[in-house]
């Protein structure tokens, strides 16, 4: 198998120094661009079109546009430095101003000779009744002006300090000029694919996105984009079909599922399961038995059950004499699964163990021992489960109950542990299609899409903080009658200790109004003990009042609380706020849900809270947050989980995404090795796209 990068890609992908105009700090600002080699220009998109006009003097008619002009240098009138030059120049008409700032004497005398015949362009304005260009972007004598015209087109790109834009078109020309004929001779894209939607060639396309015609050669929609997008989203479908490949390719012995203790923990469940958990169980069930290994997503809505589904799954693994782990993201959320799941399986010839960062050493030692030698069945714990040091009996099943946080290599990784175990992932939040796609396109899916009867519809409120003494009020009435409630303090951007400070703040607030009221605080800088004692003292109801940051939103099910308070609510994700709502709901009480927004909220963000106030289906707000959020909202995409693509944007291009799913696994169920595919390019793609790594993932057979 061919792994290495082929030679005639080399300086496309080589240091970025070695472009004319780059050296060591330039290269190092455009780290910040995320260009770290050359075929890195060509992935950034230009986000606007600066357009010259060839005229052969300038006159009214071109008043604030930018021309191009062929001048003649008539004399210069050089001033002090502070006071801006000028070099009074002609064209065909008259006289005019080239007016420069700061610049020095000697750079303008050797720059314009007079009587010099200069080809200049710029924008042109008119001051004192005089035509004037400042600061003109192109001086060119007429030697230089015939080898290298002046661009009437040039895109613009996004740019950052000591990046001219200068620079950056004049590196993504030369970048364009190191594209090798090779990648023309090669298309991975159906030819139908390609007929059907009028699509020019890879290299074709990022010729005319770079130098367009017109605004729409570049804009989302134009044939040449969603080329280059669905190029971008192929190559991540195929590196996912691979690995779906990988795991649905190795068989494994099954004995028949017993289903002694999960038939016992059904029985003694104080609810009955809703018809959607029960049709995942047997979904799981069906991968069980099955002669691969299973690879699931278990995804539904925050409180509709999805922790119960995956315990009875790990007890139908253990009833076959295996052992599970179950990774969660937090430690808290460690323990609170570790003591139900001792409730559950008591009783039962079952024995638990927990691993977290946090377990001391000596304890670590005891238990790694236990679960080395299979006394123990089920081992809860952090990322600290799959640490070197951890070795397994009889490792069958992985639940991952994740935060994003759990892409496709860590799944690899694991795989290569236990060698053919059976993963099933949870999350927290509902999946718009789209992600479901991009993050977990290797994956099989089950979806709870019903909660649990018992849910009580929670009362969610929009207000402003000039309205948190009324609020305060209610609150310590609620209370009063015996009620508890969680307080969510605004996450602030400049680090965790700025967070801590406005929890702490608004604890001294609210014990000063509400003395009677007994209140915590609770965030991620306490030891594990102090937090788990003080959600302990939560959950017994000995506190009312739990002033957190955002460490409660994952997973804690405190029946009890029915009050859920969200300081700085435009700050979080819409999902994040959901998740927050969810942990409410869950008990006897009618339950509320108040997002207090600051005075500084914008009608985008008005709108985000809106939608959380209408519904409560998580999937559509998940789906709404996807489509409302502008794509200069870093913070929010990042919570969104969606990978950042170079060349997609999934806001236009969910569409091509499909396509690019479909087709991937389309080719690599054919050619799982990628074989009799020589000269289909795909692996030339998986290169240019940066994905080569995953051509590890192709064994051969
Ligand atoms: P999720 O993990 O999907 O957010 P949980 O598994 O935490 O939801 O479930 C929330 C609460 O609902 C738990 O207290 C759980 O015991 C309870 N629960 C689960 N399934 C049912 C059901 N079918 N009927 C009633 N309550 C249920
Ligand atoms: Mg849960």
């Amino acid at each position: 198998m061919l792994m290495n990068r082929p030679e005639y890609l080399y300086a496309l992908f080589g240091n970025l120094t070695k472009l004319e105009g780059i050296g060591q700090k330039t290269s190092i600002y455009l780290g910040k661009l995320d260009i770290f080699r050359p075929i890195d220009f060509l992935y950034s998109m230009p986000t606007g079109l600066k357009q010259r006009k060839l005229v052969s003097f300038v006159s009214q008619e071109h008043l604030e546009e930018n021309v191009i002009v062929k001048v003649r240098v008539v004399r210069h009138k050089l001033k002090k430095f502070g006071l801006p030059s000028s070099m009074v120049v002609s064209d065909r008409m008259g006289e005019f101003n080239l007016v420069f700032f700061n610049a020095k004497r000697d750079w303008l005398i050797s720059n314009f000779p007079v009587d010099e015949e200069l080809l200049i362009s710029g924008k042109l304005e008119r001051f004192n009744n005089q035509f004037q260009i400042i600061h003109p972007d192109y001086v060119q004598n007429i030697d230089q002006a015939s080898s290298i015209p002046i661009p009437q087109a040039e895109a613009l790109y996004s740019l950052t300090k000591g990046v001219s834009q200068k620079l950056f078109f004049r590196s993504v020309t030369q970048v364009l000029n190191l594209l090798p004929k090779e990648v023309n001779n090669h298309e991975w894209i159906s030819i139908d694919r390609v007929v059907k939607n009028g699509w020019s060639s890879f290299k074709q396309s990022l010729e005319r996105v770079h130098k367009p015609c017109s605004e729409d050669d570049f804009s989302f929609s134009s044939p040449f984009r969603l080329r280059l997008a669905y190029d971008d989203l192929f190559s991540h479908q195929i590196c996912m079909a691979l690995a779906r490949n990988t795991t649905k390719k190795v068989e494994v012995e099954r004995k028949p599922i017993s289903e002694k203790f999960s038939k016992n923990l059904i029985q003694k469940l104080p609810f009955e399961l809703t018809r959607a958990q029960n049709r995942c169980i047997k979904e799981i069930k069906n991968d069980l038995s099955n002669k691969y290994p299973m690879l699931r997503l278990l995804q539904g809505d925050v409180g509709s059950g999805k922790t119960l589904v995956a315990f009875i799954s790990m007890l139908l693994t253990i009833e076959n004499e295996g052992q599970c782990a179950l990774m969660v993201p937090t430690e808290l959320l460690a323990k609170q699964h570790y003591k139900n799941l001792s409730e559950y399986t008591a009783g039962m010839d079952i024995s638990l163990t927990m691993l977290s960062g946090k377990t001391k050493s000596k304890i670590r030692r005891d238990r790694l021992e236990k679960i080395r030698t299979g006394m123990v069945q089920i081992i809860v714990g952090t990322h600290a489960l799959f640490q070197k040091d951890v070795q397994f009996k009889n490792l069958q099943l992985v639940v991952i109950d994740e935060q994003h946080k759990f892409g496709v290599k860590q799944r690899l990784d694991l795989i290569e542990k236990g060698h053919l175990i059976d993963i099933l992932v949870m999350t927290a939040t509902p999946i718009p299609r789209t992600l479901q796609l991009t993050n977990y396109g290797d994956l099989d899916i089950s979806i709870i899409d019903e909660k649990p009867f018992n849910r009580k519809k929670i009362d969610t409120a929009v207000i402003s903080e000039t309205k948190i003494r009324p609020l305060v009020k209610r609150l310590k009435d609620a209370c009063e009658k015996g009620q508890q409630a969680y307080w969510v303090c605004p996450l602030i951007e400049d680090g965790e200790n700025s967070d801590l400070v406005a929890l702490e703040r608004r604890y001294s607030a609210l014990r000063k109004y509400c003395p009677t009221i007994d209140s915590m605080t609770l965030h991620g800088k306490m030891s594990e003990d102090q937090k788990s004692e003080i959600m302990n003292s939560f959950a017994n109801g000995k506190i009312q009042v739990l002033l957190a940051t955002t460490v409660i939103e994952v997973g804690i099910d405190v029946p009890r609380a029915s009050i859920m308070i969200v300081e700085g609510a435009e700050r979080f994700g819409l999902a994040q706020l959901h998740q927050l709502r969810g942990r409410v709901g869950r008990g006897n009480f009618p339950s509320s849900c108040t997002l207090v927004y600051s005075k500084s909220l914008s009608s985008l963000g008005r709108k985000r809270l809106e939608i959380l106030r209408k519904t409560d289906n998580g999937f559509r707000i998940a789906e709404e947050d996807l489509r409302i959020r502008g794509g200069g909202d870093t913070l929010g995409l990042q919570q969104s989980g969606i990978p950042k693509f170079k060349l997609a944007d999934l806001r236009y291009h969910a569409d091509i995404l499909s396509w690019a799913q479909e087709d991937a696994r389309k080719i690599i169920n054919e050619n799982p090795n990628l074989m009799g595919l020589e000269g289909s390019g795909i692996r030339l793609l998986l290169f240019l796209m940066g994905r080569e790594e995953s051509l590890s993932l192709i064994r051969s057979s």
